[in-house]
């Protein structure tokens, strides 16, 4: 473990950590889901509704300017945060799951032919197959998935050899919500960008986990999502190139996305605000300014540093479990732990280990092709954060000895 690095310091900065579930310490093990939020955080946004809450973009008052100044400020600091080139490529969505479908219907749908392909991987959340399904659906296009092996690794051989001339689009995820794979974006996109294939990267799990640098990955497209990066639900981004957000059209028509409209026609904002039409969240993004300030505090070096060590500790403590199951072992991977015992159905566990205040997911993770890979309906699922600590994985796993001994 990193010496440098001490959780517990980082733990007080989280309000929520210190609370007790069934009057046991909570160990908060979802964070794949959502994470927790810092003090910060929660300060800014209270701090908005109480003392300068206004729209943003159309008020000339002295509240909406405050509020536009840091509504637009989060634009900024998640440019710097993704090395994004420039502000104007940071399109404000709801979550990764608007930026995709963003994507799908602005992008994807107006270029796919019948018999075009849509490559993803057999590892992708529902947010990364159903919009291209979607698409694919109304254009006659169909959506592939390139293999994984048993350890949960993408071969990019075999990726490689289904980047055919058919295929339009590739979209791979960052890192696995299920299995923690890391994929090899950089890679990836060379491999699309050498056959003209724009690559999408969902990033919604890499950002809390490690520097994106997207100058250095080079897709096309990134989406990204706030609450799994310590800040506000309703929160997150695409970033895209340039070209394609001067060619896309917009997705959603109405306020704020335009420069004049008349019945003759409408002449669009230029992006990001071509996208972004309506009252956005601002509570919520001034909320994920305070987050991404607060995580580049702690450093996302020193996070993937302890993380990985917690990951070792972590995968060698579940080894030790009898009859235990571990699902997703790449060599490159986040601090998710996707796993079964034998004998025990994911969700009694799930809810026995919440007695010992033990917060896990359990279910098919939004990611059914993934359990039909692995042939089982459903894992149990402890995904870490930086605030998580080796005492409690070790709480835990006297917490699963107790439940296996139960149910097995
Ligand atoms: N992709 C991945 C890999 C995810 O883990 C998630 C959230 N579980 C999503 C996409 C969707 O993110 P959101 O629901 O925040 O839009």
């Amino acid at each position: 473990m990193s010496p440098a690095f001490d959780p517990l310091r980082y733990r007080a900065d989280f309000p929520l950590l210190s609370r007790r579930v069934h009057d046991k310490p909570l160990i908060y093990f979802d964070n794949a889901n959502t994470a927790q939020k810092p003090r910060a955080v929660i300060a800014a946004v209270e701090e908005y509704y109480r003392d300068y809450n206004a729209n943003v973009a159309r008020a000339v008052h002295s509240l909406g300017e405050q509020a536009t100044a840091a509504y637009e400020g989060t634009r900024d600091k998640l440019a710097a945060f993704l090395n994004a080139g420039g502000r104007d490529q940071i399109v404000f969505t709801s979550g990764t799951t608007q930026a995709i479908n963003l994507v799908a219907y602005s992008f994807a749908l107006p270029r796919l032919q019948p018999g075009d392909e849509i490559l993803v991987t057999q590892m992708e959340h529902h947010a990364n197959i159903v919009p291209w399904q979607l698409v694919a659906g109304r254009s006659g296009a169909t959506v592939r998935a390139a293999p994984i092996d048993d350890d949960g690794v993408l071969s990019l051989d075999r990726f490689e050899a289904l980047l055919s001339s058919r295929v339009k689009l590739a979209a791979v995820a960052h890192v696995s919500n299920v299995i923690g794979t890391a994929n090899p974006v950089a890679a990836i996109a060379k491999l699309c960008r050498a056959r003209g294939i724009p690559l999408l990267v969902d990033g919604s799990q890499a950002c809390p986990h490690q520097r994106v640098d997207l100058q250095a990955i080079g897709c096309d497209f990134y989406a990204m999502t706030g609450h799994k990066l310590f800040g506000p639900t309703g929160t997150g981004a695409l970033w895209a190139r340039r070209e394609h957000l001067q060619a896309m059209p917009p997705f959603f028509g109405g306020g704020e996305m335009i420069r004049t409209v008349s019945f003759d026609g409408t002449v669009f904002a230029d992006p990001p605000h071509k996208f972004e039409a309506g009252t956005p969240n601002i509570a919520g993004f001034i909320g994920l300014g305070a987050a991404i300030d607060y995580v580049q505090g702690v450093g996302l070096d020193r996070i993937q540093a302890y993380e990985t060590e917690l990951l070792a500790y972590a995968t060698a403590a579940l080894d030790s479990v009898p009859g235990l199951r571990l699902f997703g072992r790449a060599p490159h991977k986040a601090a998710v732990l996707s796993f079964l015992i034998e004998g025990v159905h994911a969700h009694d566990l799930a809810t026995l280990v919440d007695h010992e205040g033990v917060a896990l997911r359990s279910g098919h993770h939004c990611a059914h092709p993934l359990m039909q890979r692995f042939g089982v309906p459903a894992t149990a699922r402890a995904s870490l954060a930086f605030y998580n600590t080796r005492d409690e994985v070790d709480a835990f796993i006297i917490a699963l000895d107790k439940v296996r001994r139960l149910l097995a």
